[in-house]
């Protein structure tokens, strides 16, 4: 299988005092369409550090990213965000919906910067509201909906643009246990049935299962990976 994301002794360091902090050191990691990695470690190993990083939001001091076969440190500032755009999709333990924009309208919202009528963009709009099992409730607005609806319709906006690539940051930090299950599987089926290549940092230690591969992050190293099941990937 092709890597949909591919990491090549990435780091990225901050200044710190008179020193550098290495958020990331020497991280290497491929990421397969229709893979599922649970990425895990300790508060501040630099697991938020490495999905900025693979969503081209944060250019490493040193390495490459390569999305669907494109490197993005090739790529102009321009091309970058049209790759981001188009070809990653981004899911924050936050929503971060607009409060006074209805679940269809936040999916819409972006949708017009890649061109797309608003006819398909709406229609597209409603079949995800439908996969990711909000039918019904595309006319209510945040506060109308509950915790798990919100990042639920999160989830289907980072879903519009069809990504290739799903960087998932603590999805279920703000849930209940019965919602948080729900969310992984959820996460589970979209990237079975749009084959995307998703990463998603997690505490939740009992979904692992659900996922393809766990990671850890500790001190900004990466050690990839074994199976839930214990075999060496
Ligand atoms: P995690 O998500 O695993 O908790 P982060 O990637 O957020 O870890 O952070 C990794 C390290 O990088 C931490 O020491 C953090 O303080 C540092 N860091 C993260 N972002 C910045 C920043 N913008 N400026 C300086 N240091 C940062
Ligand atoms: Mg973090």
């Amino acid at each position: 299988m092709t890597s949909a994301l591919t990491l090549l002794n990435v780091s990225l360091e901050y200044p710190d005092g008179g020193s550098t902090l290495k958020a990331l050191d020497t991280v290497n990691l491929k990421v397969s369409r229709g893979e599922f990695l649970s990425l895990v470690g300790p508060s501040g190993s630099g697991k938020s550090s490495l999905l900025a990083v693979a969503a081209t939001l944060v250019t490493p001091t040193s390495g490459l990213v390569v999305i669907d076969g494109q490197d993005v440190s090739a790529l102009k500032e321009s091309e970058r965000t049209a790759l981001r755009r188009d070809k990653v999709g981004i899911i924050f333990q936050q929503p971060n919906l607009l409060p006074a924009l209805t679940a269809v309208e936040q999916l819409l919202i972006l949708d017009h910067l890649r061109g797309k009528s608003v006819r398909a963009a709406k229609q597209r709009a409603e079949e995800l509201l439908d996969v990711v099992g909000l039918a019904g409730v595309g006319h209510k607005r945040p506060h109308q909906l509950s915790g798990g609806q919100r990042q639920r319709v999160n989830i289907a906006r980072a879903l519009m643009g069809s990504p290739t690539v799903l960087l998932v940051d603590e999805p279920t930090a703000a849930l209940d246990h019965e919602r948080s299950e729900s969310i992984v599987r959820l996460l589970r089926r979209v990237t079975d049935e749009f084959s995307t290549a998703t990463v998603m940092v997690t505490h939740d230690t009992e979904f692992l299962p659900l996922t393809d591969a766990v990671a850890t992050m500790r001190d900004g190293r990466l050690s990839r990976a074994l199976e839930p099941s214990g075999q060496p990937n």
